[in-house]
């Protein structure tokens, strides 16, 4: 089914009461606060997200909102291990719920499996697919391999020059430890 929602405009009610899904990408530059933490912006390509809506009853008879969202992405982070650009997988899948007003949410985010959110009229999802994949960012972004060997800490200018490119690094660490100075 072609969908015409934009997704910046997300019209909640009737979109949940379609039943109906919307997925697309979004290019990086578009979230602009997950943009800002690539270290290689001008190579970030889109951001994809999945949205599906259902209308639930509560208790009481009242309809609900709800939406099951995902969302993934690649970002380039700095590795906290070698210092290099290293490309990271981002991902989210959750439900959310939408309440009349703010307090209304604080309380019931508190006690819900799902994610409560404040219902708007005209809703922002990829402000919300932002807001996820920031969330599912790496505390300490790292390569699974580093493609280097991790620089040395203290700077050595006699080593680099004199190190033939072709030295086993870990042959060349292993030399360092045996001879803690070098002067
Ligand atoms: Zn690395």
């Amino acid at each position: 089914m072609t969908s015409t929602y934009d997704p910046r405009m997300l019209p909640l009610a009737a979109f949940a009461r379609s039943g109906e899904q919307l997925s697309g990408s979004t290019p990086m530059a578009d979230l602009p606060r997950l943009y800002a933490q690539s270290v290689d912006a001008a190579h970030e390509v889109d951001a994809h997200f999945s949205v599906s809506g259902s209308e639930r009853f509560d208790a009481t008879g009242h309809p609900q909102v709800w939406l099951h969202a995902s969302g993934h992405c690649q970002l380039t982070l700095e590795c906290q291990r070698c210092l290099r650009p290293a490309r990271v997988g981002l991902a989210f899948e959750r439900d959310f719920r939408f309440v009349a007003n703010e307090a209304l949410a604080a309380v019931e985010d508190e006690e819900s499996e799902e994610d409560v959110l404040v219902f708007a009229r005209q809703f922002d999802l990829l402000d919300l697919v932002e807001d996820e994949l920031l969330m599912a960012m790496p505390l300490v972004p790292m390569h699974e391999t580093c493609p280097v060997t991790p620089r040395f800490s203290v700077a050595d200018a006699d080593f680099d020059a004199t190190a033939p490119q072709s030295a086993n690094p870990f042959a060349v660490l292993a030399d360092l430890k045996r001879t803690p100075s070098a002067d």
